[in-house]
């Protein structure tokens, strides 16, 4: 099924088949791929290539260059089908959330195509007569992209379909769990550049590593830009290590994310919205619902029906029409275990969690998503476990809820569920969400790309995707200019 997937989008073979990398599927544990993994020193190689593409791609105009991310759109909304069964295969993903997240890379791409000819800046008025003042934003160099397993390939192209329009070449490292999807990302911009005339060569390269590899890319001074997903230990690590260089970074780390359940909410909506949330991807998603902030009054209510829908949710082989697939591996099944063991030891009362499907897919996990009630906000649950456990905690009134939204290391994603306008914009407000993200009646997770995506605290402060996300992969400058036959001084100096 895989050598059927990647021939038809233009993988070689050898590229996937005869590497000493194993690459397994989490929906069973077998082997899908082989591949071969860079070396520390093919980073400078890569970066010395990406320079010399760099210095060519800067100068081609940029609606040419986003004709060529128009081209990807078009190759992208063919392969559609393959490349996001490959996504289930190697992220575990059910089959609509891969077509999905392909379908986001198309959005990127239709979005970069606009943004090609909107690449705006400024003219500002100069206090000097006979003067003129403009800022311009220019190509910034090369990129470095390192992404996590969980979104193989939208994020790839959220900075890639920007990166490339801003006039710059991109490096990316892929994760170590996910390296086929990456091959097939690579052949599919190769099926693109074949239709476009005048690309230099190594505008997109693929670095296949683990962490030393990854790390080699961060420490690299020509490396403009480090656009990282993962960890906030990954995080941790990149982000001091740019900023001992003076390079750029934009950190997309990780998430705690919060639904507040109000009185006046709308209970059939909000079920399907923490269900979605809470249970798809199982739970492996930054934007994944992890806090049910739940007015005392409603949770009677609200929490017996979430039980029974997550009774009623089918688990098992994510391309034969169930909405959980598996954990991505063992360690995360662990991890989830034990932030559950923690949490029963503080109190918790745990519902789920246990795994399923052993005798079936002994090498794989599959886990029912789990709920766990909490007396208190406690350090289990301000830690974000990759798993599908939604903690539920009651509040009295409404300035505790924010509290307890806000109180927690992360800052991605965060809802409310109110018919009330009054907390619906209080939750907005500059005393509300502190997170990158605040949606009202809609769930935490499934952004659109044409908002700005990021969060604040340990989430890293970045921003990528739609709004003036652009601007992090240019650089700008600022132009005064004289048109006069005097040099007056700014702030009246006089210097005769
Ligand atoms: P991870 O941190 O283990 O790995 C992410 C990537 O970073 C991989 O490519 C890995 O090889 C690389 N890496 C790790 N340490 C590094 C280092 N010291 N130097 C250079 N590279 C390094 O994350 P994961 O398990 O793949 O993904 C899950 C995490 O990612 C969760 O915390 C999730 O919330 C987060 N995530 C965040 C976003 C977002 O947009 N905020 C999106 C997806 C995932």
């Amino acid at each position: 099924m895989i050598k059927k997937y990647m021939s038809a989008m233009g993988v070689e073979e050898s590229l996937y088949q005869n590497g000493n990398f194993e690459v397994k599927t989490p929906i069973d544990g077998s082997v899908i791929g082989k591949v071969t993994l860079h070396e520390v020193s093919d980073v400078e190689t890569q970066v010395s290539n990406a320079k010399k593409a760099f210095k060519e791609w800067r100068t081609v105009p940029a609606p040419k260059r986003g004709e060529l991310i128009r081209l990807l759109g078009e190759v992208l909304r063919e392969y559609k089908q393959e490349l996001g069964a490959l996504v289930s295969y190697e992220a575990g993903k059910i089959k609509e959330e891969g077509l999905g997240e392909v379908q986001e890379m198309i959005d990127i791409c239709d979005f970069a195509v606009g943004l090609s000819r909107q690449l705006y800046g400024l003219t500002i008025a100069s206090e000097r007569p006979g003067h003129h003042m403009r800022e311009t934003w220019h190509p910034l160099g090369v990129i470095g992209v390192i992404s996590a397993f969980n979104f193989p390939v939208a994020v790839w192209s959220w900075n890639t379909a920007l990166a490339i329009v801003c006039g710059n070449p991109v490096i990316w490292k892929p994760s170590e769990k996910t390296p086929l999807t990456a091959l097939a990302c690579q052949a599919l911009f190769e099926k693109a550049l074949a239709k476009f005339d005048g690309a230099p060569e190594y505008l997109s390269q693929i670095l296949l590593g683990e962490v030393e590899v990854g790390n080699a890319l961060v420490e690299h001074k020509d490396v403009a830009l480090i656009s990282a997903t993962g960890s906030t230990r990954m995080g941790q690590a990149v982000g001091p290590k740019v900023a001992s260089r003076f390079g750029k970074c934009l950190l997309e780390l990780g998430g705690n994310n919060a639904m507040i359940l109000t009185p006046s909410a709308d209970l059939e909506l909000a079920l399907r919205g923490i269900l979605f949330s809470a249970v798809g991807t199982a739970g492996q998603r930054c934007t994944t619902l992890r806090r049910l902030i739940v007015h005392e009054s409603v949770k009677d209510e609200i929490l017996p029906r979430v039980k029974a829908a997550y009774e009623n949710v089918s688990i098992g082989h994510p391309l034969e029409g169930n909405l959980v697939g598996p954990l991505i591996d063992e360690d995360s099944f662990s991890n989830m275990q034990k932030s559950l063991d923690n949490a029963k030891q503080s109190g918790g009362k745990v519902t789920g969690g246990e795994r399923v499907l052993e005798s079936e897919y002994p090498e794989a996990y599959y886990v029912k998503p789990a709920i766990v009630e909490m007396d208190e906000q406690n350090d289990v649950v301000r830690n974000e476990t990759f798993a599908p456990i939604l903690y539920v905690m009651t509040y009295q009134d409404f300035d505790q809820a924010l509290e307890m939204q806000n109180d927690v290391p992360q800052g991605l994603s965060s809802c409310i569920f109110t018919n009330d306008i009054r907390e619906a914009e209080q939750f907005l407000s500059d005393r509300g969400s502190d997170c990158g993200i605040a949606n009202v009646n809609i769930g935490t997770s499934g952004a659109e790309i044409g908002g700005a995506f990021g969060g604040e605290k340990e989430t890293g402060g970045g921003r990528e995707s739609g709004s003036d996300a652009w601007k992090n992969y240019m650089r700008r400058q600022t132009n005064t200019i004289n048109y006069s036959t005097e040099l007056p001084l700014a702030q009246g100096i006089n210097f005769n």
